[in-house]
This record gives structure tokens, sequence and C-alpha cells, in this order.
């Protein structure tokens, strides 16, 4: 016959392959949804699941629930659409966190487990604590509490070595003599979380997309080691499937930084080497949107290029308008995404698929550099970092070597944005000054409906 412990096995694989089945799905920007609903099923299952585990005490998990319910509706009410990225960053240090409560509970609860466990609730401090510390440095430099530039001392990469054997070598005694080293786990817990936000101070504002991602493949292998400190196997392959997606993740945001994954560990990127940036030089010709509107009439293929300006102006539906009107006056319209534009992995995706933009118009940087000297105008909305020409020819800036979209190779460039205050990693764009760039001034949504309203005007 079969028991409790069987079903609850069996709704845990069926958990854990709706778990994988969703993942998949989030491949393609027209299944994600589904895949995102398949995924939360799978959670839900492994919830009613665990609560059928014997001997559970319901108490404690009902004051959790609503203590985080109420937390996570209040949190999704308050948050504004462009603090997304910062709230993204602080779940994954949650997810840190939470793994290391649950290691040191169980080390509270039985100090005499066996070294397995042991071992296990080692990592699940270390890693939790360095998810922790490190997303709320990243939380911190996302939303501009601190300054998104890199912080550099001499000999950093050493004492953080040195920090790092020291929490080993302590780990190994607490490992060893579990119940006379309370202090000693204290005390690792304590470096632990220091060393997670001297890994994240060195990296640079613009390097930060492989910090994030870094750090969700750490809030997963924290949650998989927390899985086999309490023994719950759906949490040990939950944790797996999200270390591991990060950790691709983490690759392909090191692709589109040309960055290699030992720059991101060993940390201190996104600095220069004392080398002075170069000075942009030149005019900048500023248009008003009648003019531009003249110059787009006449455009037969457009390329817009979208940033975090558009996502802080909420102009993503109203520059779908704009790519309709485009189509209708005989324009070919793509929409060409650079990985690390906005403030967290896919964000232009997010928005464009909000806006109903078609996907097929959507396209990758390379493919968009490919059609770039064809393109008659490129709109640059709230875009900056990712459209930066120093990244090819100044060797000195933080970004050099960083692949970005050529929109400087199109027959004109406008670019939308308020200012001339530079992106996220703090430096001049040389861009602006040539000759082909126009300079749209004001809020992007506005400066976009101002066009809109041009084209329907005519
Ligand atoms: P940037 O941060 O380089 O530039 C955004 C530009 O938008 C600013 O120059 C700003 O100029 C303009 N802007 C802001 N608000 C508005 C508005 N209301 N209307 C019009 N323009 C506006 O953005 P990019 O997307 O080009 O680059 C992303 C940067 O963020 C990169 O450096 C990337 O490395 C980093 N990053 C990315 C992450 C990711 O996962 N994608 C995560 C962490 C960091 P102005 O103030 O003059 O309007």
């Amino acid at each position: 016959m079969t028991d409790l412990k069987d079903i609850i096995d069996i709704i845990y694989i069926v958990a854990a392959v709706l778990f994988i089945v969703g993942l998949k799905m989030l491949g393609s920007q027209v299944s994600a949804r589904r895949g995102n609903m398949i995924s939360s099923v799978g959670m839900l299952l492994a919830i009613v699941a665990t609560l059928m585990v014997k001997g559970m005490s319901f108490q404690w998990i009902i004051v959790g629930m609503i203590a985080g319910s109420i937390i996570g509706a209040w949190a999704a009410y308050a948050v504004k659409m462009t603090a997304m990225p910062e709230m993204v960053g602080l779940f994954n240090g949650f997810g840190g966190l939470a793994s290391l409560l649950v290691g040191w509970a169980e080390y509270e609860a039985r100090p005499d487990s066996p070294v397995v466990t042991l071992v296990s609730i080692f990592l699940t401090i270390l890693i939790g604590a360095v998810t922790f510390s490190g997303s709320m440095i990243a939380y911190a430099k996302l939303a501009e509490k601190i300054s998104s530039k890199p912080v550099l001392y001499v000999g950093q990469k050493l004492i953080n070595a040195l920090i790092l054997g020291v929490i080993f070598s302590l780990g190994i005694w607490f490992v060893v003599a579990p119940l006379e080293t309370y202090y000693i786990f204290l005390g690792l817990m304590a470096l632990a979380l220091i060393l997670g936000v001297l890994l994240v101070i060195p990296i640079g504002g613009a390097d930060m997309p492989v910090v994030i991602s870094l750090l969700n493949s750490y809030s997963g292998l924290a949650a998989c080691a927390a899985g086999f400190v309490i023994l719950n196997k759906v949490l040990i392959v939950a944790g797996c499937l999200v270390g591991a997606s990060g950790i691709i993740l983490t690759q392909i945001m090191c692709k589109a930084m040309n960055r290699s994954l030992a720059n991101v560990l060993f940390g201190g990127m996104g600095a220069t080497a004392g080398k002075t940036a170069e000075k942009a030089e030149g005019e900048v010709k500023a248009l008003n949107a009648q003019d531009a509107y003249y110059i787009l009439e006449a455009a037969r293929s457009v390329v817009f290029v979208p940033g975090y300006g558009m996502a802080v102006a909420q102009a993503q539906h109203v520059v779908r308008e704009l790519g309709h009107l485009l189509e209708d006056n005989g324009a070919e319209v793509r929409y060409a995404i650079h990985p690390v534009a906005g403030r967290m992995p896919g964000h232009m995706n997010v928005l464009l698929a909000e806006a109903d933009v078609p996907y097929e118009q959507l396209v990758e940087m390379e493919p968009a550099n490919s059609i770039m000297p064809t393109v008659d105008v490129a709109i640059v909305i709230g875009a900056n970092d990712v459209v930066n020409p120093a990244a090819r020819t100044d060797e000195a800036s933080p970004i050099y070597g960083m692949p970005i979209i050529n929109v400087d190779e199109a027959k004109t460039v406008f670019v939308l944005k308020r200012s001339m205050a530079s992106g996220f990693a703090g430096i001049e764009n040389p861009l602006f000054y040539l000759d082909n760039t126009r300079m749209l001034f004001g809020d992007a949504k506005a400066t976009v409906q101002a066009l809109v309203n041009e084209f329907k005007s005519s």
C-alpha cells in the first residue's frame, strides 16, 4: 500500500517537473507568461505536499504565511514599476537570508547533527550570508542610495581571499566540534556578511547586470544547501534550478558585457587602472518634435532602441503607437534590444511585451547591428550606456569592450532624454556630439507623444 511519504514524494516529483517545464517555457517570449503560471502551480503543489508531512507544526507556518503575504502584497502594490529592478535585487537577498535562517535554526535545534548536515549548514550560512549582504549593496546601488562607482583600495583581492580563507578554517573547526563552537559559528556568519559587501562594492555601475544574475544564482545555491540541511527534496531541486539558470544568465550577461566570469568572481571590474576617459568633442544639435517628424515621415526604415529612460518615462505604450503610425506610413519598424538595457535582465522585453509590441519586431543586438548602416532613423529612447560608442573606441572608458548597439552607424540618430546627464555607468557619451545625431530633449513619453500628435495632425 502506498503510504503518505510516497504520495508526498510523487507530488514533489510532479512539482519538480512543472518547475522544469515552466523554466523551459520562459525561454521564449510567446510562452513565458504561461511558463510562469505552470511554475507557480508547481510551487503550490510543493507547499501543499510539505504541509502534508507528518508532525509539522502549522501555527508558525500560518504566522509566516500571513506576515509574508501582507508584506508581499504591500510591496507589490506600493512599488513603482521603475523600482522593480531594486525589488528583484531585494528578493534575491531575502532568498539568501531565508536559507541562512534555516541553517541557523537547524544548528540551534540539533547542534550534534551528522557531519553531512553540518557541512550543509556551513555552506548555507556562507552562501546565504554573502547573497544577503551582497544583494543589499546591489539594491542600494540600483536604487541610487549609494554611488554606483566602484570602491577600490589597495590589497582588495588579497583581503577578500584572506577573509574567505578564515571563513573556511572556522567552518572546518565548526564541523569538527559543533558543540563547542557556537561563537565561532556566529563569527563565521558575520565574516560571510562582510565578505558579501566587500565582493560587491568594487563592481562599477555598468557591470552590475553580471552581479545581479550571479547573486540570483547564489540565492538558488543557498536554497539548495538549505534543502540538504532539512532533507527536503523539492527545495534541493528548486535551488539547483535557480542556481543553474542563474549561472547560465550570468554567462549570457558576461557575454553581453564582454567580461569573463573570473573577472566577476574576483571583483574589481568596471574600473580602469588610472586612465582618463576621452572628452567628447563636437556640437550638440537639438531638434524639436515638428522637425523630427519631417525626417521620420520620409524614413523607410526605423529602429527603436529603448533603455532605462523608457522605463522611467513609462513610454512603452506611446512608443508602440508611434511604431504603428510609422508602419502605416510605409516604414519598416524594429525594436533593437541590448541584453543589459534597463536595470534588470529582460527589462526592455517585459516593457515592450506589456505594450503588445509584436515579438517578430524585436531584434537582438547582433542582427540589429548588421542592419544598422541601412537604417534611416535610429530612435534612442532613454538609452545611454548601451549605445555609447566609447565602448568601441576609448580604452580608458569603464565600458570599453562592451558590445553596444551601433546606432551611430544609422543615417540619422534621434536621442530622446531630458538632459546631457550620463547613464548608470556615469560616463560621457560621444554619440550626442556626432554629426548625424539630433537630441530631442524632454521626458521620453512627452516627446514620443508629441511625435505621435505630429503624425496624427498631418
Ligand atoms: P542608462 O542608465 O545608461 O541611461 C538611461 C538614460 O535615460 C539616462 O541617461 C537618462 O538621461 C535617461 N532618462 C531617464 N529618465 C528619462 C525620462 N523620463 N525620459 C527620457 N530619458 C530619461 O540606461 P541603458 O539602458 O542605456 O543602460 C543600462 C545601464 O544599467 C548599463 O550601464 C547597465 O550595465 C546597467 N545595469 C543594467 C542591469 C540589467 O540587468 N539590465 C542591472 C544593473 C545595471 P536624462 O537624465 O538626461 O534624462
